[in-house]
């Protein structure tokens, strides 16, 4: 007798390997059988059509604060996730002494965007260390997973208190530290986290406390996470400004991915119209690193930062001298332009890679049609406009313009300030070395482009509209890889024996829905939540917690504690 049987799944394993479709048993939170399946069960689901993968892993969430308002961990548990990973970026609420709270709430309200009454009212501080940290969240129902890592902010404010946003540390004081980070890990953290941003401050204006660390303090710090043979280090620094920059930080993992034999989570690379080159260097430093057998990983966001616009009442090209000089006219006689030989010739010579781009692409792969008011150009919608004039056999000028005109200049464009290379996105998404996420869940609460569904828009965007890459290839990196990473071995795959977190979709239907502005936070502030669709069962350690969409009232979310290796 299982508790739950999900019956005719296409399974997705998590390791990458080709799917199938088989049953999968459930008993005791943990998958017992895949196959056919023919015994009872007290919960048969009938996922017939429907993709059967692991819960996916968020690895780099912010929800220190939330999870204790919000044990469901809204809106993350609407997209698959099943486990969060927070105490990222060196941004922990633990250790933290009761002198220590007021400055530890300040990194979370700059550096995360997060209202400072929000984080007042709703941390209960029930804690001063890691273990009491963990405990409390233990004691309280979680929809979710989650996973902690230890903090270098958290653990330099409690061990040298103000002098912490001032200087170095002393020797003592290192040692103070190690013996922090030590007990963060024994309590069960799945790695450390420190911040070296240069753009990352406290609310009061002072740098974030390990921004002050010197390498010696760095080293020693990750040496304690080598020493304990578990968990990874996560190293949050800025884009590379300078080869300065660039030259240190790459000096610094060397040394910390030496020391500890462990893996590293470092670069956020992604790619960027306004540094349009700066991925493939990334890219290469960190396949270098590797190639000299360190455990060294980059990661990504799956997100676009996008702009729509239309030919109608328009700015987003204004980079473009000619562009400009015709989207500045009145609206007929700029349609009258538009229609004109010449005008499309001069227009055409602005939109070409090798010009100097500062927030625009300038290639017509990458803009790509958003929305069109017209019947007969419904099959445009979703397409680039080198697609559409390889379709039509016309320039991509005509193809665009003829286009627009024909309705009026209303036709909807759109184009990514981020990732909108999708030949540089495919090469980023599909590196071994490169982990796909970087939601920032929790954090930013304003931001009308939410993380939490990272998840959802690999799978609709990335790999079932554009193609990146196989759905296998692109569940493996959401789950087996995280959990590897972190050495959370008993979950991201599918196998007998490993706990039942399992995430049910419909790869055709999977997509985000448009972010909402609630007021739900403590004391009411106001943040961004985001829907999924095509999602039909979220399951954590065997019990339902989301049925399309909506929770089941199952509170089966558990705290991971690192086992070791
Ligand atoms: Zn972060």
């Amino acid at each position: 007798m299982y508790d739950l049987l999900l019956k005719n799944g296409r399974i997705y394993d998590g390791s990458g390997m080709p799917s199938f479709v088989a049953d999968l048993a459930i008993r005791d939170g943990r998958i017992v059988a895949i196959g056919r399946i023919n015994e009872a069960a007290t919960r048969i689901l009938d996922v017939d059509g429907l993709a059967v993968a692991p819960g996916i892993i968020d690895f780099h969430t912010h929800f220190d604060a939330q999870i204790w308002w919000d044990p469901l961990g809204s809106s993350s548990n609407e997209h698959g996730v099943t486990t969060v990973i927070f105490g990222n970026c060196g941004l922990t609420l633990t250790p933290c002494k009761p002198e220590g709270r007021d400055a530890l709430i300040g990194n979370f309200v700059r550096v995360e965007a997060m209202p400072r009454n929000t984080l007042k009212a709703g941390i209960p501080w029930e804690w001063t260390n890691h273990g009491q940290y963990l405990d409390a969240l233990s004691r309280r129902p979680l929809g979710l997973n989650v996973a902690t890592l230890v903090g270098h902010c958290a653990v330099r404010q409690y061990a040298m208190g103000e002098a912490s946003v001032e200087r170095e540390a002393k020797d003592s004081e290192i040692s103070e530290m190690e013996e922090l980070v030590r007990q963060g890990l024994a309590a069960g953290a799945f790695g450390f986290s420190t911040n070296s941003n240069q753009s990352h401050f406290r609310e009061d204006g002072k740098p974030v406390p390990s921004r002050f660390a010197s390498l010696h303090e760095i080293e020693r710090l990750c040496r304690v996470v080598g020493q304990n043979q578990r968990g990874a280090v996560q190293f949050t620094h800025g884009a590379f400004a300078t080869p300065e920059h660039v030259a240190r930080i790459s000096q610094w993992y060397d040394t910390i991915l030496g020391e500890t034999r462990r893996p590293l989570i470092g670069e956020s690379i992604r790619h960027r119209w306004s540094e349009p080159d700066l991925w493939r260097k990334q890219l290469d430093d960190v396949e270098a690193r590797a190639r000299r057998g360190a455990a060294s990983f980059a990661m990504t966001t799956t997100r676009l930062a996008l702009r729509r616009w239309a030919l109608k009442d328009s700015n987003r090209l204004d980079e473009m001298p000619a562009w400009k000089k015709v989207m500045s006219m009145p609206l007929e006689s700029r349609k009258e332009a538009l229609h004109n030989q010449q005008t499309r010739k001069e227009l055409a010579e602005e939109v070409v890679p090798s010009r100097p781009a500062i927030n625009f692409s300038r290639r017509w792969d990458s803009i790509f049609v958003n929305k069109v008011y017209r019947t007969e150009h419904k099959s445009l919608q979703g397409k680039s406009i080198e697609e559409i004039s390889g379709l039509q056999r016309k320039s991509a000028i005509d193809a665009m313009l003829d286009l627009s005109l024909d309705e009026e200049l209303e036709t909807v464009f759109e184009d990514s300030i981020t990732q909108g290379d999708e030949k540089a996105v495919a090469a980023i998404f599909r590196s071994p070395y490169v982990m796909l996420g970087q939601s920032d869940a929790g954090a930013h609460v304003a931001s009308a482009n939410p993380g939490f569904g990272f998840g959802t828009f690999l799978l609709s965007y990335w790999v079932r509209q554009r193609g990146i890459m196989p759905m296998e290839e692109a569940i493996r990196k959401l789950t087996f890889m995280p959990a590897s990473i972190f050495g959370i071995h008993d979950r991201g795959l599918l196998r007998p024996g490993m706990a039942a977190d399992v995430f049910v979709f419909d790869p055709v239907a999977i997509d985000l829905e448009k972010p909402e502005q609630v007021n739900d936070l403590p004391e009411g502030a106001p943040r961004y939540i985001q829907h999924a669709r095509g999602i039909r069962y979220t399951i954590v350690n065997g019990s339902v917690l989301m049925d399309n969409g909506a929770h089941t009232g199952a509170y089966p979310g558990k705290v991971l504690r690192s086992q070791g290796v």
